[in-house]
């Protein structure tokens, strides 16, 4: 059988992340990415066959001058992959309440994105640049594009967990609601806990948490989503790296009307200059934070504050979950890497029965997976790396090859 191969493209706002993915045997064959846009420090670096190479561009650079790069000086010199691409993954923020699931890319699903940008204003429109510029540089594979949004999995949740208190037309005309992201990865590491603990999907309910630079956790019931923390935007819930998470939003009105700070300028310290970052005053960063808790006293209490949540936010979901729960489940960098958050966190949900094997903590780290608790846990915890970009290639080879 030849080998086909899914090119995954994940434009951030001034970043690109790419990878060349065989969708059955899940081998990455090239991957990398390309930051700092519109800066001089802009560079683009890739992993092939275990080698690293990096190039700087020392120049001003954007979504349409990497993918050109990319493809044109990058992957047509290793035509035994670039050959082999039959499809190409493009990771979409936001989805709206058009798409319940991943989508071939043409002008009707455009249009969707399109709409759907207004809630994901840094995200959508420059992925709809990267659909726009690879079907120029690679025009054979132009109807074989597929979306793939964050927002899909969630898009199971009852009108009892999506719907805001507001006056119902503001739903009702202006779409406002819980949309919920991280979707690809709460999925990815549902999937994977149901298939280590041997339960078929459909029956297996569990609390994902995927804690990044953006945090989100959601209870999953009967293999789909029935709750979860971010809302119509990626701000609302956990306490995060630089954003805020739960707050009330009269504060907002505080800032604006009392403290005359500009609404841009709110926007920014709640997304930007808030979470363990504006708690510390030193950086977003867990491996550092983690490091100096017992010697910093605004860290200890940032952590303090980031688990105090977090711990709230399980045992809430742990009622939606009826009658049995199978897993809890950290994933992303935090939640994979960070022996304290975990170990801190399971250990205020001690009323649950939940407990923690530390000797199994300590040990997973740096990609690796399984049980952190110990046998007399009434909850296996699980530690899952997450794979986006997988789901986006075997979703895009599972709709191109419908
Ligand atoms: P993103 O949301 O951008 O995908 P990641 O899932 O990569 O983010 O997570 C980034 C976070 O993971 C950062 O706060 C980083 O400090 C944290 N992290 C990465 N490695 C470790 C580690 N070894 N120990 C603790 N935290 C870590």
């Amino acid at each position: 059988m030849s080998i086909k191969l899914i090119f995954v493209i994940n434009c951030g706002s001034s970043s690109l992340k790419f990878s060349v993915i065989n969708p059955l045997t899940k081998e990455r064959l090239l991957f990398g990415i390309s930051e700092y846009f519109n800066n001089k420090n802009s560079y683009i670096k890739w992993i092939i066959n275990h080698n690293e190479q990096k190039i700087e561009f020392n120049s001003i650079t954007n979504h349409q001058i990497i993918l050109n790069y990319l493809v044109k000086k990058i992957l047509m010199k290793y035509p035994n992959i670039y050959n082999k691409i039959i499809g190409i993954g493009h990771r979409i923020v936001h989805g709206g309440e058009n798409f319940t699931d991943s989508v071939i890319i043409n002008s009707k699903s455009i249009e969707g994105i399109k709409q759907a940008s207004i809630f994901a204003p840094l995200h959508n429109p420059v992925q709809l640049i990267g659909i726009k510029e690879i079907s120029k540089i690679i025009p054979h594979l132009k109807n074989k594009q597929v979306a793939v949004f964050d927002t899909s999995f969630h898009q199971t949740l009852s009108e009892t967990a999506y719907l805001y208190a507001l006056p119902i037309h503001f739903y009702e005309k202006y779409k406002i609601r819980r949309y919920g992201a991280h979707g690809t990865s709460h999925k990815y590491v549902s999937k994977t806990a149901a298939k280590i603990l041997n339960i078929s999907l459909n029956e297996f309910n569990c609390i994902s948490c995927h804690l990044g630079n953006g945090s989100s956790i959601t209870a999953i019931y009967n293999g789909k989503s029935i709750d979860t923390s971010m809302g119509l935007t990626p701000l609302e819930g956990l306490v995060m790296g630089t954003r805020c998470g739960n707050i009330d939003p009269a504060i907002i009105f505080y800032m604006k009307n009392e403290l005359n700070i500009k609404i841009n300028k709110i926007y920014k310290i709640l997304t930007e200059k808030s979470g363990v970052l504006g708690l510390t005053h030193l950086t977003s960063d867990f491996r550092y934070l983690e490091n100096y808790y017992s010697k910093n006293k605004k860290i200890k209490r940032a952590i303090k504050i980031f688990i105090h949540n977090l711990s709230k936010y399980i045992a809430s979901y742990t009622i939606l979950l009826k009658e049995k729960i199978n897993a809890i489940i950290f994933t992303g960098g935090i939640g994979e890497n960070s022996i304290l958050i975990r170990e801190k966190t399971i250990k205020k949900l001690k009323i649950f029965g939940i407990f923690l094997d530390k000797e199994l903590n300590n040990y997973m780290k740096l990609g690796k997976s399984g049980f952190i608790n110990k046998k007399n846990s009434s909850i296996p915890i699980l530690v899952i790396p997450t794979n986006e970009e997988l789901i986006i290639a075997q979703d895009t080879f599972r709709i191109i090859n419908i």
